[in-house]
């Protein structure tokens, strides 16, 4: 005999698995649903998008729209830190150890919870609507080789991003474009096609030294990707 906190679907469900973070119970489980067709969802209003991710913003979309990303987690670090500290100066085993080590575990709890909530929000808002989404084509295995942590937060954030879009697109019928890895989706100009030669990550500001056009580096990046749908013959995959 089984209590949940939330009802429990009348579907068939397929697999099913607990498992315990901190001192919560988790249940999950697959069901299965259908596919829908390609048009569902709000996309009339903007067909066509490209997102780029990156350091600043978490995502920045070629209409303009920016996902700045979980804005408490530099809060959010310095008290696990400070924590990590108190529960290393406590005696080991101890009561107050204990409290301390469960504490680090809740808050560890609440700050993945805040990033998955948070790219569910994203990825939802993406794929429900745009009908055509040009993603770059990040090299995953790469970056999770990545040993400083916050890059390596922001790479996994990046591969469940990628991982949440495939399935969301495909279940609203949302076509999800990943652009050649070697696109030059930063170091072109949006407006002319320029291509820049260099580019470094403090140039916040994309300007052409062709047409003079001027714009945010992400927003630029995220045009040139929105462009890329069109411009190749390889936007089956
Ligand atoms: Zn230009």
């Amino acid at each position: 005999m089984l209590k949940t906190y939330e009802k429990v679907p009348s579907v068939p469900i397929k697999t099913c698995t607990i498992s315990r973070e901190a001192d919560r119970w988790f249940i999950s489980y697959k069901v299965e649903v259908k596919d829908l067709e390609p048009g569902c969802s709000l996309t009339w209003m903007h067909p066509d998008v490209g997102v780029d991710l990156g350091v600043k913003a978490l995502a920045t979309l070629s209409t303009g729209k920016v996902f700045e990303g979980v804005k408490a987690d530099k809060q959010h670090q310095a008290k696990l830190s400070r924590m990590q500290w108190l529960h290393r100066n406590k005696v080991k085993g101890s009561a107050n150890w204990k409290k301390a080590q469960m504490q680090i575990a809740r808050l560890h709890r609440r700050v993945a919870n805040l990033r998955k909530d948070y790219l569910h929000k994203l990825t939802t808002y993406i794929a429900k609507n745009h009908s055509f989404v040009t993603i770059e084509d990040l090299n995953v295995r790469g970056m999770m080789a990545n040993h400083k942590l916050a890059a390596a937060v922001q790479d996994m954030s990046f591969y469940e991003l990628r991982r949440q879009l495939e399935y969301k697109c495909k279940l609203v019928g949302t076509k999800l474009i990943v652009a050649d890895r070697f696109y030059p989706s930063s170091k072109s100009c949006s407006k002319c096609g320029h291509l820049k030669k260099s580019l470094t990550l403090d140039e916040r500001i994309y300007h052409c030294e062709v047409c003079n056009f001027k714009c945010d580096r992400d927003l630029n990046a995220a045009i040139n990707l929105w462009k890329y749908a069109f411009t190749t013959e390889s936007s089956s995959g």
